[in-house]
């Protein structure tokens, strides 16, 4: 009988790409994936280490999982991912009946684990060596970057992919986990993402999107000649079928005007950058240790409008970081007011054991401060985006429609016209009526109607007028 596999998934795209190339390695060991818990053989949550929240509700999962192991132990139950390179140890002892702990630099080896769980040899755990303590080539060696050979059968959509071209951040922001549990920084080689993005292309991929913790820092360096990321897209250019990127994410320091250049130059490339501000005030980047002052993010967003006049810039805040005070907050509403950016992406602050920031400061913004404070600044970037949506309407943008709109799939099956979402070269959602022949081309659609978050519109169609022919006597 074939084996079932379940595997729930948290966290960011990086978390969704490794979890895509853990079920294709387990598949190769005859898995087959189930959206039910009972049923399944193997149990892995991919987990996010970014906010304890996410931590603790992985927890709760596990717990509600106790009783199953417990009838059923030949189950194998594991935390992978950045939590478990976070905890190692603590995992087995808050969750005694867990059987596997794996780190991101270390998912290789899981089909090998399961296997030798299977035979007897009791709970397994990989983890990376720590950032401290080792040389950083032993550390770096440490976190192995997993990219096997992709398979087209376990991406959500058979026309866009994610493909990584960086592991692990050297940034140390002080709010930040990641350094820790995704390791040193280190690029992928530039020949072996295009052979990948070729083999996406074959295998009938549209777009993808390259990923990096800072993904605009890519530097992979072999004999002597350094590729940065520019280079690599006017490399990933010349890969037929491929008809679209974007990259994210971006660390405001580290865009480069030749990145920009070739966002500007290369067709193919995606109009949309996410580049990260994080706040409006000196005091609070300096805090962050994010490496810039505010007036450097500036610079870099007229670098940005002068460079590619209609790039969208969408970007995330932490707002309630340790000290903020009201005029923080208002510098931070200031640079979104100013930028006028497509989205941003909000969060409140939430103290994260391991990192500088929790180490030197006082976690002090109470929390009604932070909750007001969220609602504020997503109040106003909503406004923002409402109104530069609505100028988009009339508009004929190319979409690369990706399937079912989320609504549709809710709440429209039953007899409603079929609902699709894709998205523009800018990244704006569209939703429109289509029908299913039409997943996975681009299509021109004329914008009816915006709000906030989504662009209304319909496919163009092509009138063609009849043709007439006469029918002539023999
Ligand atoms: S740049 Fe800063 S926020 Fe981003 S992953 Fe690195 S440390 Fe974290």
């Amino acid at each position: 009988m074939t084996k079932k596999l379940y595997i729930e998934t948290v966290g960011c795209q990086m978390n969704v790409l490794d979890s895509e190339l853990v079920v294709a390695s387990l598949r190769k060991r005859g898995y087959e994936l189930t959206d039910r818990r009972p049923k399944a053989d193997v149990l892995l949550f991919n987990t996010c280490s970014v906010r304890e929240h996410a931590e603790e509700k992985v927890y709760s999962a596990l717990g509600r999982l106790k009783h199953i192991k417990r009838q059923h132990p030949q189950k194998i139950i594991g935390v992978i991912g950045c939590m478990a390179q976070n905890h190692q140890q603590l995992v087995f002892t808050r969750a005694p009946y867990v059987d596997l702990v794996v780190g991101p630099g270390q998912l290789h080896q899981i089909p090998d684990l399961v296997d030798r769980i299977h035979d007897g040899a009791g709970p397994q755990m990989e983890v990376s060596l720590p950032r401290k303590g080792y040389d950083r080539a032993a550390i770096e060696r440490s976190f192995e970057s997993y990219d096997p050979l992709r398979n087209p059968e376990m991406r959500p959509s058979a026309y866009q992919a994610y493909v990584r071209i960086q592991i692990g951040c050297d940034k140390f922001c002080t709010y930040c986990i990641v350094p820790k549990v995704r390791g040193p920084e280190q690029g992928r080689s530039p020949q072996q993402i295009v052979a990948e993005a070729r083999q996406l292309a074959d295998e009938g991929c549209r777009e993808i999107t390259l990923l990096g913790q800072t993904v605009n820092s890519y530097r992979y360096t072999d004999g002597g000649r350094t590729t940065r990321l520019s280079d690599l897209l006017y490399m990933l250019h010349d890969v037929d079928g491929l008809d679209r990127w974007k990259f994210v994410t971006n660390f405001p320091r580290d865009m480069s005007d030749d990145l920009l250049q070739a966002v500007r130059d290369l067709p193919k490339c995606s109009h949309y950058l996410h580049v990260p501000a994080q706040s409006g005030s000196n005091r609070m980047l300096e805090r962050m240790k994010r490496g810039y002052r505010v007036e450097e993010y500036r610079e870099m967003m007229v670098r940005i409008r002068e460079t590619i006049p209609d790039a969208t810039v969408t970007s995330d805040f932490i707002v309630g970081f340790c000290g903020e005070t009201e005029e923080d907050f208002q510098l931070t509403k200031d640079l979104v007011a100013e930028c006028r950016f497509k989205n941003s992406f909000i969060f409140k602050y939430s103290e994260r054991p391991g990192t500088k920031g929790a180490e030197l400061y006082a976690d002090d913004v109470p929390e009604e401060v932070k909750k007001r404070r969220n609602n504020e600044l997503l109040e106003m970037q909503n406004s923002i985006s409402e109104e530069d949506n609505q100028l988009r309407i009339g508009e004929t943008y190319q979409v690369l429609v990706e399937g079912p709109s989320k609504s549709w799939l809710k709440h429209g099956e039953d007899g409603a016209p079929l609902q699709l979402t894709g998205r523009t070269n800018w990244d704006h959602i569209v939703v429109f009526e289509g029908n299913q022949r039409q997943i996975g081309q681009f299509l021109p659609i004329t914008i009816y109607d915006a709000n906030a978050f989504t662009l209304f519109g319909e496919v163009v169609t092509r009138h063609v007028a009849p043709e007439v022919y006469m029918l002539t006597a023999p």
